[in-house]
């Protein structure tokens, strides 16, 4: 147990009394109280050498007067030494400067002649401003914390604004991914980033979007989007019908080598809007990190920061796709087509390259319609965008034109080879067998080739211009049939396929 604090034993020095002096003014010394003599020299040899001894010091004014500056500092700049002032007994009509006195350490003072009493109320005294100052110090130091963690969160907010701002500036999930690379480098140590996003209303026919970093090899871009396509399979809990794969743009900063899919160094950040799981942000370190309460905190609301911009973003994208698409056959709409023909047009005059258009309608569909039903004749128009879809480069640009009438830009293409990818395409329709409920059936195509040489400045209507009279010619000539157009003002001419 531990006795009350008067009565804990306490150590004194007395600077400036004889011993005996001592003795007569403390007669008895209470039980409770070690006293010391000491010279002005052995306290200060004492506090430079053997500081762990210091405690409560009483000088008198006599002894204080008579120290030099340098022991005068040793005494009270000694942390430990709690120093009192004893006040000359007769010199009630001297003034002292009280700021003085404190300037200089002392904690209390009293006026000879020393008593027990004095001593004792002394004792108390420095007990209670003892207690004063541990709890100033220890508030002091609630201050310096709080004032500590309060810089901490204005970092962490500043950073996620940053992550914010930047995040809802672009409307393309490509560019806020790798934007969100480069911020959290501040966070852990980020060698690259990558993610996956699927579609949540339609749960039962569930298409990915897949953004994989540039670097990577045939190899590790197979088993990457694999494992991402198995992440995203395992969080919705269905199969992934469809998926598209896009390559983020080339970042020195972030991008470095990954290997191959691994758990160990990798954090999962899941991308949740309206409750729902859309997606999951990978975020690859060089070694498994291990992250703190409090970045793990910042890390999610990074999700969350994120997940917003990249859920418009996505959106976004979609609403786009779904304005330049076809509902029927998800090949671009003819207002994308006239969009890109001009495109195309610009940059073959800047770069002088040959550039072709087909344009194709399939012979005699309405029979289609007539004979096995409006359904039948969609799905026709269906497997013909899905024929022309695999036999074009990923550069050519397929568009629904009309009813059953497609088109297909090939940028970069003499009509040569615009002649050999038609026929192939003309071959590949006839050659295929189209299944409606129990019917089966054939069906073929008229194209018609239009192409412009380098400096040959043309409006894209010339271009469509020929290629529809080249598919006039084909039709009138029998069907089942590529033709190509000669210029303007020439005419039309049409070459027959290999039958
Ligand atoms: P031709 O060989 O001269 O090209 O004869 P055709 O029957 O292919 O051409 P026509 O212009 O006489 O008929 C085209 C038909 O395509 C008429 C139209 O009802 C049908 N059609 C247009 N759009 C669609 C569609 O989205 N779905 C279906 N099923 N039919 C369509
Ligand atoms: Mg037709
Ligand atoms: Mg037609």
């Amino acid at each position: 147990m531990t006795p009350p604090e008067s009565d804990r034993e306490e150590r004194i020095w007395i600077v400036g009394m004889k011993n005996d002096e001592i003795q007569a003014a403390l007669h008895p010394i209470p039980y409770n109280i070690r006293i010391q003599h000491q010279t002005v020299n052995e306290l200060t040899n004492a506090l430079q050498h053997r500081p762990h001894e210091a405690c409560l010091t009483l000088i008198t004014q006599k002894a204080w007067a008579g120290m030099s500056k340098a022991q005068r500092r040793i005494v009270s700049t000694s942390e430990a030494c709690r120093l009192v002032l004893m006040l000359e007994e007769n010199d009630h009509h001297v003034r002292y400067d009280i700021e003085e006195i404190v300037s200089q350490q002392f904690i209390c003072a009293l006026r000879m002649p020393l008593t027990t009493d004095k001593l004792n109320t002394c004792l108390k005294k420095t007990r209670e401003m003892l207690l004063m100052c541990d709890d100033l110090y220890n508030m002091a130091n609630e201050i310096i914390l709080e004032r500590e963690l309060l810089a901490r969160k204005n970092e962490q907010l500043d950073f996620l604004n940053k992550i914010l701002t930047k995040a809802s500036k672009s409307l393309d999930p490509g560019t806020i991914i790798s934007q969100a690379g480069r911020d959290l480098n501040i966070l852990l140590e980020v060698t690259s980033i990558m993610g996956v996003f699927w579609n949540i209303d339609a749960p039962a026919f569930l298409s990915a979007e897949i953004f994989t970093p540039p670097n990577l090899d045939k190899q590790q871009g197979k088993e990457w989007v694999g494992y991402l396509l198995d992440q995203a399979e395992r969080t919705t809990r269905h199969s992934i019908k469809t998926y598209h794969v896009e390559s983020l743009e080339h970042d020195q900063t972030l991008f470095h080598e990954v290997g191959l899919p691994d758990q160990g160094n990798m954090i999962k950040l899941p991308m949740i809007w309206n409750d729902k799981t859309f997606g999951i942000l990978f975020i690859v370190s060089p070694k498994a990190a291990l992250l703190g309460r409090d970045r793990v905190k910042v890390l999610q609301a990074v999700g969350n920061h994120l997940a917003l911009a990249l859920r418009n973003a996505l959106l976004y994208r979609r609403m786009q796709n779904q304005a330049d698409h076809d509902g029927l056959t998800r090949i671009n709409n003819r207002q994308n087509f006239e969009k890109q023909i001009v495109k195309e047009l610009h940059r073959h005059q800047r770069y002088q390259h040959e550039l072709s258009l087909l344009m194709l309608d399939l012979d005699h569909f309405k029979q289609i319609n007539d004979k096995y039903g409006h359904l039948a004749g969609d799905m026709v128009l269906r497997e013909v965008a899905d024929i022309l879809r695999n036999a074009i480069r990923d550069c050519d640009f397929p568009a629904r034109y009309g009813g059953e009438e497609f088109v297909i830009i090939l940028p970069h293409t003499e009509e040569k080879n615009a002649w050999i990818l038609a026929e192939r395409i003309r071959q590949e329709i006839a050659a295929h067998t189209f299944r409606y409920n129990d019917h089966s059936f054939q069906i073929t195509a008229c194209i018609g080739i239009s192409s412009i040489k380098p400096r040959m400045l043309k409006p894209a209507e010339y271009l469509v211009s020929l290629a529809d009279q080249a598919l006039y010619k084909a039709k009138t000539s029998g069907r089942n049939m590529v033709c190509r157009s000669a210029p303007m003002q020439e005419h039309s001419c049409c070459v027959n396929d290999a039958r």
